[in-house]
């Protein structure tokens, strides 16, 4: 085992995971001037595209503030969409059950395209995050943490925390038994651009709408929302040393249904046959919604299955803590997931700067973990409940609350969008 080809071999702060939480906890502490090193398992930072826009709420916001230098908050916020407009529930028909409106406000959420937001995140990162570097495992050496990697590498940290997603390598050993519950549930995901050959792919009635249509089979359920950016990536990034994105304005959209329904082994990157599966699942939906899945891009599908994390015991290994999806994932219904691991950045970079400003003791570096776990813990389960709860709810089989949503509530409204 070695460590001498990483380019440094100490750390106060070593971040497991250059995803949402671990980079926003990387920047909070390097405005603070605490050494944080980051180091993610992927080769560069957009080897896998997850190009899906996210919600960002005001906790997220919040974060994001607290963290960010004020001109690349600014700046995020520049590219985001605008809050406003409405949800709507609708068969599959897209005949709508009903709809919740929201009022565009200038502090109010955002939609952000994820790789928009990782490269502002990287923003001024670039000498501290290192790829290929797939943590493995930590050891305790006295009062630091040696972090391993699967390529034989180490380095040496005051503190480690595993940000590393869904599937953390470190959660057996910072909260043995603490691994995610599965639902059986999946979600297959793409984007369409939402313009092709100068035609919307959306009627205009569903501009500014976020639209979950729940299927007539159990469990299944279509969702999209369109992520049309407040000024064009390339624009707003222009003269900064930043990625050129070359993204136009797309509509997202999932497919929910049971795992039992994918077949076994696909993985979560074979857009192809995710595509099909996708295409074959909306069949009978509206036109509008098949066309979203056949001209999606042909690269952006993905998989995910979802899980709901268990409220974590102390940390186990001293010096060490989680956040994000690694401790609590859950479902994407609710728009939670990502803003809840931008909290914990923030609120787990307070507690460290705190402690080091004190003199950065084990002890003091000790309770600040704690301290973090026992704020994060109320705050995170309860969206992890609310995501599972609405799961549940919505693509559940309850005969009577099922015939009210698909049937007679549609029946009492004017169609949106013009039937098929
Ligand atoms: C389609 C979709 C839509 C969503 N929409 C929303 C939304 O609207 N609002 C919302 O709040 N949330 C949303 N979410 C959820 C949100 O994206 C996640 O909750 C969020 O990304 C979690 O952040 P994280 O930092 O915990 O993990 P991630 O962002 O997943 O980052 C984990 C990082 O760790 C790296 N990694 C993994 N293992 C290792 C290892 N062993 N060593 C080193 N690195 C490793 C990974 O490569 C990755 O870069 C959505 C999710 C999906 C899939």
């Amino acid at each position: 085992m070695t460590s001498t080809n990483l380019n440094h071999t100490s750390a106060s702060v070593a971040i497991v995971g250059a995803g949402l939480s671990g980079l926003c906890l990387a920047q909070y502490l390097r405005r603070n001037g605490i050494d944080a090193q980051v180091y993610e398992r992927d080769a560069a930072p957009f080897a896998r595209r997850q190009g899906y826009r996210i919600t960002v709420d005001a906790d997220g916001l919040g974060a994001l503030r607290a963290s960010l230098p004020a001109d690349l908050y600014d700046l995020a916020v520049a590219v985001a969409g605008r809050s406003g407009g409405y949800f709507r529930f609708m068969n599959q028909r897209l005949r709508e059950a009903f709809k919740l409106s929201f009022e565009e406000t200038e502090d109010g959420e955002r939609q952000m395209d994820r790789q928009v937001l990782r490269s502002v995140l990287l923003s001024g990162l670039e000498d501290r995050v290192h790829y290929g570097r797939k943590a493995t495992a930590i050891e305790t050496e006295n009062d630091a943490n040696r972090l391993r990697f699967e390529d034989g590498t180490s380095v040496t940290a005051r503190v480690v925390i595993a940000a590393d997603g869904i599937g953390s390598a470190l959660r057996d050993q910072i909260l043995p038994g603490g691994g995610p519950e599965d639902t059986g549930m999946a979600g297959i995901y793409g984007r369409t651009p939402l313009v092709q050959d100068d035609e919307r792919v959306l009627p205009a009635e569903l501009d500014r709408s976020g639209v979950l249509a729940l299927g007539d089979a159990p469990g299944r359920a279509v969702f999209f929302t369109t992520m049309a950016f407040g000024q064009h990536p390339k624009t707003a990034f222009a003269g900064r040393d930043m990625p050129a994105l070359d993204i136009d304005d797309y509509v997202m959209w999932g497919v929910v249904m049971p795992q039992a329904d994918i077949p076994a082994g696909t993985a979560w990157n074979d857009a192809p046959a995710l595509q099909r599966l996708a295409r074959d699942a909306a069949a009978k939906y509206h036109p509008v919604v098949r066309r979203l899945i056949a001209n999606a891009d042909p690269e952006a599908t993905m998989l995910s299955r979802f899980a709901v994390g268990r409220r974590p015991g102390p940390w186990a290994v001293p010096n060490a803590a989680v956040m994000g999806d690694a401790v609590h994932a859950m479902p994407p219904f609710g728009a939670h997931g990502g803003n809840t691991a931008l909290r914990d950045a923030a609120l787990l970079g307070a507690k460290l700067v705190a402690a080091f400003a004190a003199g950065g003791s084990t002890g003091a570096v000790g309770d600040a973990l704690a301290a973090y776990r026992e704020e994060m813990i109320p705050y995170a389960f309860k969206a992890v409940d609310t995501a599972e709860g609405m799961m549940r709810r919505l693509t559940g089989s309850k005969g009577v609350q099922k015939w009210v949503m698909l049937r007679l509530l549609p029946s009492l409204h004017r169609p949106v969008v013009p039937a098929a």
